[in-house]
């Protein structure tokens, strides 16, 4: 079976929630800057982002985290913007 792609919500603090695509505990999504590139990031721990597990757009550095599902680094559940 290939790998199915998950539609979860990427969340933001002050605007409406987008959309990002994931496989397993990875995710896709673009950056609200306008950046060409998707970002890429895999889930981290339920405690909440820290400096390995947050993802930083290169464009215009605001900081994402992909949030588990009910356990350490367990498929991806939501982005959210930081
Ligand atoms: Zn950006």
């Amino acid at each position: 079976m290939s790998q199915q792609q998950r539609k979860v919500p990427l969340l933001f603090k002050e605007k409406p929630e987008k959309v990002a695509i994931a496989t397993g505990n990875n995710a896709a999504w673009l950056c609200h800057c306008g950046r060409a590139l998707p970002l890429l990031g895999k889930a981290g721990q339920l405690k909440g982002p820290s400096e390995n597990t947050k993802v930083t757009c290169e464009e215009c550095s605001a900081s994402y985290f992909v949030e588990p599902d009910g356990g350490d680094y367990k498929r991806t559940l939501v982005v959210r913007k930081l």
